[in-house]
C-alpha cells in the first residue's frame, strides 16, 4: 500500500506537505494551548512535523496515520531526532475508517479530507475518536479569489470552481454542520511558496540522478511547467489553512 510515486518524488525533501512554514505550525500549536499529555490524533500524517514538533515543544501524546511508506519512515526518524520517540507513533496504512481505541483531545486531517470523502465525512470520521470538549482540526483549501471559470480552476489542479469555498463560506459551513470555529491559522504567499517551489530543486535534483527512470519524462514536464502555473493559478486563486474546531 502507498501513494502515486509523483509525490513521494516531489515532496521527498519536505517536512511539512503543505503551504505552512514551521512558524506557522508553531503558531498553530501555540494557539491551541496544548498542555503537556495531551493527546492527539493525525489522520494522514505525512513526514510527522506536526506532531514531532509539538510532542518537543508542548509535551504533546500523538499518534499518525500515513500511507506512504516514505512519508510515514521520515516521521518515525524525525521522532528519534528530536528525541520524542517515546511520544508519537506512527503508522503505515489508511486511514479511512481509523477510529482510536482511546478518545483524544485533538483529532486532526491536515490537508488530507480525500480520506473521509471530503470534510464532512472527514469530521464525522474525526468525531469518532475525539472525547466530547476536544478540538478537531482540518487542513483545507479556500479560494482567496473566486476563479471566473473552471478552466482557471482547473489551472489550480481543481475540477471545477466548485470544488472549494470561499473563506466566509468555508467558515460558515463548519457552523451548519453543528461546529464553533475557535481558532484557526492561515497561509499566505510566502508560505505556499515554501510548500511548491522545493519541488522545483528536488526535482531538478531527481532528474539528474535518475535519468532513465520511467517517471522521468513526466517530472521533466513538471519541472518546465510548474514554476508558470503555480505563479498564474494557485499563488493568485488558493488560499490554506488549519481550522480548529469544537462541536457545539
Ligand atoms: N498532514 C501532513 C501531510 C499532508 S499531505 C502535513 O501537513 O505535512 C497528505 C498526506 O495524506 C500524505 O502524506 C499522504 O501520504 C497521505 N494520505 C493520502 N491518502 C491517505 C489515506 N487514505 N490514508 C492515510 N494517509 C493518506
Amino acid at each position: 500500500m502507498d501513494i502515486p510515486r509523483i509525490f513521494t518524488i516531489t515532496e521527498s525533501a519536505h517536512r511539512i506537505h503543505n503551504p505552512f512554514t514551521p512558524e506557522k505550525l508553531a503558531t498553530l500549536g501555540a494557539v491551541l494551548r496544548l498542555e503537556q499529555g495531551t493527546r492527539v490524533l493525525d489522520l494522514g500524517s505525512g513526514s510527522g512535523e506536526m506532531l514531532c514538533t509539538w510532542a518537543r515543544d508542548y509535551g504533546i501524546i500523538g499518534t499518525g496515520i500515513d500511507m506512504s511508506r516514505l512519508f510515514t519512515e521520515q516521521a518515525k526518524r524525525r521522532a528519534e531526532e528530536l528525541g520524542v520517540a517515546d511520544q508519537v507513533q506512527f503508522i503505515h496504512g489508511d486511514a479511512a475508517g481509523y477510529v482510536a481505541d482511546e478518545k483524544v483531545d485533538v483529532a486532526a486531517c491536515v490537508g488530507a479530507t480525500w480520506i473521509g470523502g471530503g470534510v464532512a465525512g472527514t469530521m464525522e470520521l474525526l468525531a469518532r475518536s475525539l472525547r466530547p470538549g476536544g478540538i478537531m482540526l482540518i487542513g483545507e483549501p479556500y479560494w482567496r479569489k473566486l476563479p471566473p471559470t473552471d478552466e482557471v480552476a482547473g489551472g489550480c489542479l481543481a475540477h471545477s470552481v466548485a470544488d472549494f469555498l470561499t473563506l466566509p463560506d468555508l467558515l460558515a459551513s463548519f457552523g451548519r454542520l453543528g461546529y464553533d470555529v475557535v481558532e484557526m491559522v492561515l497561509a499566505d504567499q510566502d508560505s505556499w511558496d515554501r510548500y511548491e517551489a522545493p519541488k522545483w530543486l528536488t526535482m531538478r535534483r531527481w532528474l539528474e540522478a535518475n535519468p532513465d527512470d520511467v517517471l522521468a519524462k513526466e517530472v521533466r514536464a513538471h519541472l518546465t511547467s510548474e514554476p508558470v502555473r503555480y505563479a498564474t493559478y494557485t499563488r493568485e486563486y488558493l488560499g490554506w489553512g488549519v481550522f480548529a474546531l469544537m462541536a457545539r
